[in-house]
């Protein structure tokens, strides 16, 4: 077996394939000679996937980023990146050439990426599959703040509860619903393009701390839901509590009001055996109704009121 696994690394090294394998914090852990080649890595190095498209980015070379600017980008293909077990792409680099990229997600969130020149290939058809490509990633995209909607989020949350139904005793995942405290208030006070300004800030802030296989996406106006895989009430708990001290510290109307800072509400449920969306969104939006009944700016699992016991199933 040794043998085998040192043959295979021998052969990667001379193979024309790109391979690479990042870990689940989305550190290169391993590349071969043709990868490091494209994306300018040196042999010893292990940095993180958004460090070498960031600095490859800056002195043009490496894949090609149409957006109006890095960070921009950034968010939006990190918001889906790693997430599904598997996705495969057409990417084209600042030399000319074309790739196809094939990304594969284990459980822990360690992604194998293998790429092939296609440049030779399938030409006359590649300007209508990078329009497909484009018109997916719209239809997943919240346009006001650049990270996932409603409809790739929620798709996230039925793939824990498929799994839930699938393997009963495994601990899924949970689903967290955040919700801006008073936003009302800010529109009124700050005006509209201010409570914008907000959004954005939330929606940035909070998915630089989602991890690569947990998702956030805006389900509508000032709602939030996070879903996170494997995930334990606790294990969320603690995450989205990192989330509000976070938040609490942003400032995000700068001149307009250099004081002002907001805070939000969540409710956390988790995934069980017998859940369709509904009755998960359910039991997340319960919880998050007594956040903001105990006074917002707080935390609420489901299950911890006399009045909202655990399902029983
Ligand atoms: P609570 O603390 O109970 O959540 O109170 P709230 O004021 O946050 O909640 P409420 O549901 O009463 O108000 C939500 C407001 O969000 C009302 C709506 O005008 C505003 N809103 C929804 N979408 C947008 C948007 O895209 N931009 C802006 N600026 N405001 C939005
Ligand atoms: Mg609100
Ligand atoms: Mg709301």
């Amino acid at each position: 077996m040794e043998d085998i696994v040192l043959r295979l690394s021998e052969v990667q090294e001379i193979s024309g394939a790109m391979v690479a394998l990042y870990d689940g914090s989305d550190r290169l852990r391993y590349a071969n000679r043709a990868f490091r080649e494209v994306y300018f890595i040196d042999p010893d190095e292990t940095p993180l996937w958004a460090d070498i498209m960031r600095r490859n980015f800056a002195l043009s070379r490496g894949t090609i980023i149409r957006a109006v600017s890095f960070e921009e980008w950034l968010v939006s293909t990190q918001a889906r990146r790693g997430k599904v077990g598997f996705r495969a792409f057409e990417t084209d680099l600042f030399d000319g050439r074309w790739l196809w990229m094939t990304e594969t997600v284990d459980a822990e969130g360690w992604m194998l990426c293998i790429a092939s020149d296609i440049t030779s290939i399938r030409a006359t058809e590649r300007k209508v599959r990078q329009d497909r490509d484009f018109a997916l990633k719209v239809a997943q995209t919240d346009e006001l703040t650049g990270i996932p909607n409603r409809r790739f989020v929620l798709a996230r949350a039925e793939e824990i509860i498929s799994r839930a139904n699938a393997t009963a005793s495994e601990i899924c995942g949970c689903l967290a619903i955040l919700d801006l405290d008073h936003f009302k208030a800010i529109n009124d006070r700050f005006g509209h393009s201010a409570g914008d300004i907000v959004l954005r800030d939330f929606a940035t802030t909070i998915h630089a701390m989602v991890r690569r296989l947990d998702s956030l996406g805006r389900v509508g106006g000032e709602e939030f839901a996070l879903v996170l895989p494997g995930a334990d009430l606790l294990d969320a708990e603690k995450i989205v509590q990192r989330m509000l001290s976070r938040v609490r510290l942003s400032r995000p109307l700068g001149r307009i009001k250099p004081a002002f800072g907001y805070t939000f509400s969540a409710g956390i449920a988790l995934v069980r055996p017998g859940d369709t969306l509904v009755t998960l969104y359910e039991r997340a939006d319960k919880a998050l109704y007594r956040a903001k009944l105990g006074g917002r700016n707080r935390i609420c699992l489901e299950g911890e009121s006399r009045n909202e016991p655990a399902p029983v199933i």
